[in-house]
C-alpha cells in the first residue's frame, strides 16, 4: 500500500514557482499600491489585471481546469499546494483565475452546461474576460436549507419570468453573469430536492435591481442584496435541467468548499508563523514569550491543528482525484479547518497582544475574514449534522463507523 506524501517532481517545479510568482512579483506589486480602498482604482484595475496577464503567461493559470480547456490540469491534491501557495496573499488566487466565486461557477459550467452555454459562458470566465455570480441565498429563509427558496420562476411560452429576493451574492456587482437559483415546482412538497431549477442570467439585465452591497463585519462588501421582478429569460437559459437546482448546488459546493479549505490553511500558516515570530522576539519576565509554557501551548495546539488541517484536506483530495465518495471528508474538512483557521488566528492576536488588536499587522483583518468561513457554505452544524448522519448509517450498515472516518485502514 502506497502512502507517499512527496510530490511529483513536475508539481514540485509548479508549487517552486507560484511561491516564487506570489512572493516576487504579487506582494510587493500590491503592497506598492497601499490601501486597496483607498488607492487609485484605475491604478489598482491596470495593477491586478496585469499581474493576471504575468501570471497567464507564466503557464500560471486556471490551475484547476483541464488543459484542454486552457487550465493546469491539475488533480485536486496538487491543486492544494498551488491554492494554499496563492493565497499567501488575499489577490493570489485571483490573478491565477482560481478564486470563488468564478472558481466553482467554471466547474459547474464544465460539468452541467450544454455546448453553446460553454461557449457563452464558461469560455469567457477561463479567458478572465468576464466574471459571475452565483445567487441562492435569500433573507427570508435559511439559506442553510435551499429546498426553501422563495424565489420562483414561471413558464411564459419559450421564456421563464422570474421574481424573488436574494442577498449576500458575492461579486454581482462585477459579475457578466449570475447562476441563479429559483423555485420551478412550486407543487413539490416543502424538502423536495427536485423543486428548483438554475438558470443562466446575463447581467445588468432589467428585472435585476441590485439594491445594496451589504456591509460586512470585515469592512468592506462585495456582496449584494438583489431584488428581482419580472426578470424574463428564455427557456435554452437553463442549466442542467429542469429540476437539477439542489443538485446542482450541491454538486458545485464539493470541490469549492475544499479549495477554501486549501485557502484557509495558507492564512493558517501565516498566522503561526507570525505567532512564532513574535515570540521570539518579545521579552517578558525575563526571557523571550517563545520560553513561557502558556505560550508555546499556543503555539504547539496550532501546530497540531494546522497539521490534521493539511492532512485531511490532503486525503479528501484524494478522494475526489480517484473518484471515490467524499462528501463525509470534505464536510469534515470544512468544518475542521474553518474552526482551526479562527482558533489560529485568535491565538496568534493573543501572542501580539495589543499589536494584535490594532491593524498595524494583517491579523485583524484575517480575523475578520476568517469568521465567515465557519458559516458560509455551509454552517458548522450543518456539516456535523450531514457527518453524524453518515456516522450512524455507516454503522447500521457494517455495524462499524470505520467507513465514516475516511475509510482508512486503521
Ligand atoms: C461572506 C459570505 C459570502 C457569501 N456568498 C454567497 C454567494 O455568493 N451566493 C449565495 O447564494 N450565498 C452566499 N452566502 C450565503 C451563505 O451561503 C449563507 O449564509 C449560508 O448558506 C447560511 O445561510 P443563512 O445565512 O441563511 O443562515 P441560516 O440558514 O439562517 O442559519 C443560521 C444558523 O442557524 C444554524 N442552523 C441552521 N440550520 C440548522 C440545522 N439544520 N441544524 C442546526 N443548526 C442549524 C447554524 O448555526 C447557522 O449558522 C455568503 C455568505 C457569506 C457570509
Amino acid at each position: 500500500m502506497a502512502i507517499d506524501f512527496t510530490l511529483a517532481p513536475e508539481h514540485e517545479e509548479i508549487r517552486g514557482r507560484v511561491r516564487e510568482f506570489i512572493r516576487d512579483t504579487v506582494v510587493p506589486a500590491v503592497d506598492g499600491l497601499g490601501d486597496e480602498r483607498t488607492a487609485d482604482r484605475d491604478a489598482y484595475l491596470r495593477l491586478i489585471f496585469g499581474l493576471r496577464g504575468k501570471a497567464r503567461a507564466r503557464g500560471l493559470w486556471l490551475p484547476h481546469m483541464p488543459e484542454e480547456w486552457g487550465g493546469m490540469g491539475l488533480g485536486h491534491v496538487a491543486l492544494a499546494m498551488v491554492q494554499s501557495e496563492a493565497a499567501k496573499t488575499r489577490l493570489g488566487p485571483w490573478i491565477l483565475n482560481c478564486s470563488a466565486p468564478d472558481e466553482g461557477n467554471m466547474h459547474t459550467l464544465l460539468h452541467w452546461g450544454t455546448d453553446e452555454q460553454k461557449e457563452r459562458y464558461l469560455r469567457p470566465l477561463l479567458e478572465g474576460t468576464r466574471m459571475s455570480c452565483f445567487a441562492m441565498t435569500e433573507p427570508e429563509v435559511a439559506g442553510s436549507d435551499p429546498t426553501l427558496i422563495r424565489t420562483t420562476a414561471v413558464q411564459d411560452g419559450d421564456e421563464w419570468v422570474i421574481n424573488g429576493h436574494k442577498w449576500f451574492i458575492s461579486n454581482a456587482r462585477r459579475a457578466g453573469f449570475a447562476i441563479l437559483i429559483a423555485r420551478t415546482e412550486p407543487d413539490l412538497p416543502e424538502g423536495s430536492r427536485g423543486a428548483n431549477t438554475a438558470f443562466l442570467v446575463d447581467l445588468p439585465q432589467r428585472g435585476w435591481d441590485d439594491v445594496r452591497e451589504v456591509e460586512t463585519m470585515h469592512g468592506s462588501t462585495g456582496h449584494s442584496e438583489i431584488v428581482i421582478t419580472d426578470l424574463r429569460v428564455a427557456g435554452s437559459q437553463i442549466l442542467g435541467g429542469r429540476g437539477n437546482g439542489h443538485r446542482l448546488g450541491q454538486h458545485r459546493l464539493g470541490p469549492a468548499r475544499l479549495a477554501h479549505c486549501m485557502r484557509w490553511i495558507s492564512q493558517a500558516e501565516t498566522a503561526l508563523d507570525m505567532m512564532v515570530d513574535r515570540a521570539l522576539n518579545r521579552r517578558s519576565h525575563g526571557s523571550a514569550l517563545a520560553d513561557k509554557q502558556g505560550v508555546q501551548w499556543l503555539i504547539a495546539d496550532s501546530a497540531m491543528e494546522l497539521y490534521q488541517c493539511k492532512l485531511m484536506v490532503l486525503h479528501a483530495a484524494s478522494k475526489i482525484d480517484k473518484g471515490e465518495d467524499f462528501r463525509t471528508e470534505v464536510s469534515m474538512a470544512k468544518h475542521f479547518v474553518a474552526n482551526s483557521l479562527n482558533r489560529i488566528v485568535d491565538r496568534a492576536i493573543q501572542v501580539h497582544g495589543a499589536l494584535g488588536y490594532s491593524t498595524d499587522t494583517p491579523l485583524a483583518s484575517m480575523f475578520q475574514h476568517a469568521r465567515w468561513a465557519r458559516l458560509a457554505d455551509g454552517a458548522d452544524e450543518i456539516h456535523q449534522m450531514r457527518i453524524a448522519e453518515r456516522t450512524i448509517a455507516a454503522y447500521r450498515a457494517t455495524g462499524s463507523t470505520n467507513a465514516a472516518t475516511g475509510g482508512l485502514p486503521l
